[in-house]
């Protein structure tokens, strides 16, 4: 490939709102088969909001709301911003945070007014030695049922509640996903959230539900991307969080939304600046033009 058309190319990409980081990245477009795509910031617009709070019996859920609330106000995560936003529409106040974690992937903890309060995926209460009984198991099922993301609150050693955060999908997400398609690419959805999340997501955007990768710490999201290298796929990947870098990195081809973090941004190949997915298979298109017309 000639660098001038390459140039030409990358020029063209700006004014599509596709920024591209080198000329040659255009060249490593071509034989992408695969496409990987974040579900949570990507696929979907990553604004959750607070849907609905459901406390275990003897509890009040205006505290089960307070203590979370209080902890999620540390934390930059889409839940926690939920929760923060969900607990003030319900006049609910927050209380001041002693010894704030956050665990990747997991959820946070902290002591708040003397209780050391823990709020997050299952798996991390049951490192608190939090059992999770089966009334709020039920509620944990019935709202992954309907494509919402559940998180627990447990406190000195008992869950007390389930909160129920839900996200909804960009209007653009489907048409984008079609035109990949159309393009050759299967796409992938991956994810850190429930399979049934991600599967009522996969569904509403035309992803097969064969394809979905639910669950999946954020250390290990890379070791999606090589597995399927691994399998003779190239493969490209867009994402936006903080956790989705090293797979941004190690695809053939990284694709940052542009409104994400700029960790995901720097580890990319391209960026797209609008955060519209549509401009993926634009992105694609453009590549494989530039290189035929210097072909
Ligand atoms: P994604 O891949 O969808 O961006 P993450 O890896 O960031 O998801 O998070 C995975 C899961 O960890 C969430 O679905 C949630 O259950 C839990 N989690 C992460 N951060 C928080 C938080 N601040 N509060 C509660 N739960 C959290
Ligand atoms: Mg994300």
């Amino acid at each position: 490939a000639t660098p001038t058309a390459l140039m030409v190319g990358t020029g063209r990409g700006a004014q599509l709102g596709i920024l591209i980081k080198g000329p040659e990245v255009l060249e490593s477009t071509r034989r992408i088969d695969t496409i990987v795509l974040d579900k949570t910031g990507t696929v979907t617009t990553g604004e959750m909001s607070l849907r609905d709070v459901v406390a275990a019996t003897g509890e009040d859920a205006d505290e089960v709301l307070r203590l979370a609330a209080s902890l999620e106000d540390g934390s930059e995560h889409p839940i926690a911003r939920a929760v923060v936003a969900g607990a003030k529409e319900r006049g609910v106040g927050v209380a001041r945070v002693e010894d704030f974690t956050s665990v990747d992937g997991l959820g946070v903890q902290g002591v708040v007014d003397g209780h050391a309060v823990v709020v997050g995926r299952p798996q991390l209460l049951r490192d608190w030695s939090i059992t999770v009984g089966d009334e709020l198991e039920s509620a944990l099922t019935r709202a992954r049922a309907s494509g919402a993301t559940p998180v627990v609150v447990g406190w000195d050693g008992t869950a007390r509640g389930v909160l129920v955060v839900g996200d909804t999908v960009k209007t653009t997400s489907r048409q984008a996903i079609a035109q990949l398609r159309d393009l050759g690419l299967t796409p992938w959805l991956l994810t850190g959230d429930n399979p049934e999340a991600a599967r009522h997501v996969a569904g509403q955007v035309g992803i097969d539900a064969d394809n979905v990768i639910a669950d999946v710490m954020p250390a290990d999201k890379v070791d999606v991307v090589r597995r399927l290298q691994d399998e003779g796929r190239v493969v490209a990947m867009v994402g936006d969080g903080v956790n989705d870098a090293a797979a941004l990195a190690t695809a053939d081809l990284g694709m940052a939304m542009g409104t994400g973090t700029d960790v995901a941004i720097e580890a990319s190949d391209l960026t797209l600046v609008r955060g519209d997915l549509r401009v993926a298979p634009d992105a694609i298109r453009l590549a494989r033009r530039t290189l035929s017309t210097i072909k």
